[in-house]
């Protein structure tokens, strides 16, 4: 427990929440300006920054669990696409933090943007693929 974290407060019940779920590892609960319809955040207790800090335990529960959320959700919501998006770090777009992993349901109607592509540079993206193989 993290005495400055608001999904910490909310974890301990110190801070009002919509939760949808809730077992030893993790929350799930309803995003307060969610992104589309439905859009869930699913909280593990423990209080990790970054994916870097949560243990391999917790993350390699986290996605089961998404997917018997979002089976649920669908049943609740009409939808049938999604995004599943996990942001580390200021930069990324993370504003809390504690790990958290949203679940946002598509519609044919949203405001959700992700990123635009742009054109590959095959020098750049070869040399960097060589450097990241070595490393795994
Ligand atoms: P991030 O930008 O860190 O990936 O996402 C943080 C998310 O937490 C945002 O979507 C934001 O709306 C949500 N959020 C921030 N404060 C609260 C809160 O007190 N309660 C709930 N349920 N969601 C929150
Ligand atoms: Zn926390």
């Amino acid at each position: 427990m993290d005495n400055n974290c608001i999904f910490c407060k909310i974890i301990n019940n110190e801070i009002p929440s919509k939760k949808i779920y809730e077992d030893d590892d993790f929350l799930a609960m309803l995003d307060i300006a969610p992104a589309t319809k439905g859009h869930v955040l699913i909280v593990p207790k423990e209080h990790a920054e970054t994916m870097a800090e949560l243990s391999d335990e917790k993350l390699s529960k986290i996605l089961v669990l998404a997917k018997k959320i979002i089976n649920a959700m669908k049943k609740v919501h009409n939808f049938t696409d999604y995004n599943i998006i996990q942001n580390n770090g200021r930069l990324a777009g993370q504003t809390v933090g504690h790990y958290h992993m949203h679940l946002i349901p598509r519609y044919s109607v949203d405001e959700v943007s992700l990123w635009s592509p742009h054109e590959n540079d095959p020098s750049v993206t070869s040399d960097m693929a060589e450097q990241v193989r070595k490393l795994l």
